[in-house]
């Protein structure tokens, strides 16, 4: 249960606030998360890491020397959006480039890739490790397919060591690899987390049984037990880790050495993780095994989720010597860091050029006021449908689908009408709330919504009027962008499946003569369709693909919010005066 709160939907900006405030000392607040309070004389690689909010340290509190130099922080259990990151990454950024690293999560991926795109082409040059440390999620013959739990840590500080003693953004690269090679992970749950503001957990386990393998944000397990003896578990997480058959064989062998984190996920306590750490030891010794540096606590968290996951790092000389250098950060403190060579980090004149809009013509602008509207719309089926959305995604998702939604519609449909005030043009007016949409919703649809809007934006301008063919040709190019930027192909069961006959049925209807109303319609008609159908497909992409048979009978969460909003458009578009 989380009880404090002001509104559960401000939860996120009210936390990083608080944050930032309790640790001016390491971080400074940029948009889209925090950057070093303070630097070091000889400038380094930048490390940026981040993901959602709501597994405290992680990311936020891995932030200060020796460790990262930046966190992009999204929404409770979302990705960050892409102008986020990047943003983080260009505060942090200090000439010798920037290496990205999280956890493998679709929606993450998504984002941090576009980020680490807009960074390359402004010539910085930028690398990604995604750390995949889980072995529950994926077989090892598919383990670049795994997500990351708690071994983030190790690569973070492996990484974070390697930048502060200068390695360049190769050498950072590297040892980040290295160390993601070298880390394995097994988690288990004995319940869920409830999201602030929300009557129900995310995901339940049965009482007095043991979910194994199940995820942070609760992706299901893939297995289930009854609870075990504090020894019991010791006995599993060590057995299968040393079993995994990726461990690195000479590192294994009796003499090697090795880092174990023993996380809790937010409401086992310390005492019952030190009863189970002790077997652990043990059972390490007796493998022959040397302990380095062991870690008993809260590393990566779910809020008031009941888990536990161990973390070994298997070490060589090189990921043992950056281990152990010093760090000082707001949760993770190791050795002497040297704080008389570290000087303040100047504020970015934060240049609010989003204030001003270019000129727009006055045909433009009234689109806008129409545009503005239908998103408040949006805004408001999205609203009274996302417990069903949240539910949908649950089955074979994340069960964010419904929160993600609304927090990106409420964000567009509030700087829409910011926008309209100031007199923009449709074209900025999409564009802006589409960002405003990716930035806000967090998740995969959220980045994706960003396309959506932004496509249309570019295609409308500000200056032409708005015609039904324009329409018609921003959204089969949305519907392109859409399929190039998020891989994904008819069938596979995503949103895809209903933007496309939704695209190409309103090109159809346009170029056969039909005003935009009607041809809308008739495109809606075929979206709903299209998304009911997609009960009947396997999941051919995303965080679903590991449990496509759950997901059969259920339509894709995805393709059913966007028939339910172009259902909305389409009634509101009927009603109002435009371009026939
Ligand atoms: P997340 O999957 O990150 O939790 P959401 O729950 O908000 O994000 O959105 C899930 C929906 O996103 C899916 O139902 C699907 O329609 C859509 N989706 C996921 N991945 C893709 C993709 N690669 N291309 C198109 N749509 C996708
Ligand atoms: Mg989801």
């Amino acid at each position: 249960m989380t009880r404090l709160w002001n509104d559960p939907a401000d939860f996120a900006d009210d936390m990083v606030e608080g944050f930032v405030r309790a640790n001016s000392r390491w971080v400074r607040k940029v948009y889209g998360g925090v950057t070093r309070s303070t630097q070091a004389a000889e400038p380094e690689v930048a490390l940026v890491i981040g993901g959602g909010s709501g597994h405290y340290p992680a990311f936020a509190g891995l932030v200060g020397p020796g460790l990262a130099h930046g966190a992009a922080m999204g929404n409770l259990f979302a990705s960050p959006s892409a102008h986020q990151v990047e943003s983080v990454a260009r505060a942090s950024h200090r000439g010798r480039g920037v290496l990205l690293s999280y956890g493998n999560y679709a929606g993450d991926v998504l984002h941090f890739t576009e980020a680490q795109d807009a960074l390359r082409a402004d010539g910085i040059d930028c690398r990604t490790v995604t750390v995949t440390d889980d072995i529950f999620s994926a077989p090892p013959e598919e383990a670049e397919k795994r997500r990351g739990i708690a071994g983030d840590l190790t690569v973070f500080k492996v990484a974070g060591a390697a930048a502060s003693l200068g390695y360049d953004l190769d050498g950072v690269e590297r040892v980040a690899r290295l160390a993601n090679d070298r880390t394995r992970s097994l988690g288990v749950a004995f319940s869920g987390c409830t999201m602030p503001g929300a009557a129900e957990p995310l995901f339940t386990v049965p009482e007095g049984r043991m979910a194994v393998g199940l995820g942070i944000h609760g992706e299901p397990g893939l297995d289930e037990t009854d609870i075990p003896t504090a020894d019991g578990l010791a006995e599993l997480f060590v057995g299968q880790l040393l079993a995994d058959a990726e461990v690195p064989t000479e590192a294994a062998k009796a003499g090697g050495r090795v880092v174990p984190i023993l996380n809790g996920l937010g409401s086992v306590k310390s005492e019952e993780l030190f009863i189970v750490y002790a077997r652990v030891a043990e059972l390490l010794e007796s493998a022959g095994l040397t302990i380095v540096d062991p870690q008993v606590g809260e590393f990566c968290t779910s809020f008031d989720m009941a888990g536990v996951s161990l973390t070994l790092l298997w070490l060589d000389d090189e990921l043992e010597r950056l281990w152990l250098a010093p760090a000082d950060t707001p949760a993770y403190r190791c050795g002497a860091v040297d704080h008389a060579a570290l000087s303040p980090t100047a504020d970015d004149a934060d240049a609010d050029e989003r204030a001003t809009v270019p000129s727009a013509s006055a045909a433009s602008k009234e689109a806008s006021r129409l545009i503005a509207e239908l998103l408040n719309a949006t805004r408001e089926v999205i609203d009274a449908h996302a417990d069903e959305l949240g539910r949908i995604d649950a089955i074979a998702g994340d069960g964010d689908h419904g929160i993600g939604m609304q927090r990106g519609a409420r964000s567009a449909a509030a700087e829409a009408a910011a926008l309209v005030d100031l007199g923009a043009g449709a074209g900025t007016l999409l564009s802006r709330a589409g960002d405003a949409w990716a930035d806000h919703a967090g998740g995969t649809s959220g980045a994706l919504w960003g396309v959506i809007l932004r496509t249309l934006g570019a295609h409308l301008g500000d200056t032409e009027p708005v015609s039904a063919e324009v329409v018609s040709a921003g959204v089969l190019a949305a519907s392109d962008a859409v399929r190039s930027y998020g891989k994904a192909r008819v069938g596979d069961k995503t949103l895809v499946d209903a933007l496309v006959p939704f695209a190409d049925t309103l090109a159809a209807r346009v170029k056969g003569g039909c005003g935009l109303s009607a041809a809308w319609e008739a495109a809606a008609q075929a979206a709903n369709t299209a998304a009911e159908r997609t009960s009947d497909l396997m999941p051919g992409l995303g965080r679903a693909r590991s449990h496509g048979e759950k997901a059969l009978g259920v339509p894709d969460p995805g393709a059913v919010s966007l028939a339910l909003i172009v259902t909305t458009v389409g009634s509101r578009l009927g009603t109002a005066d435009v371009a026939q």
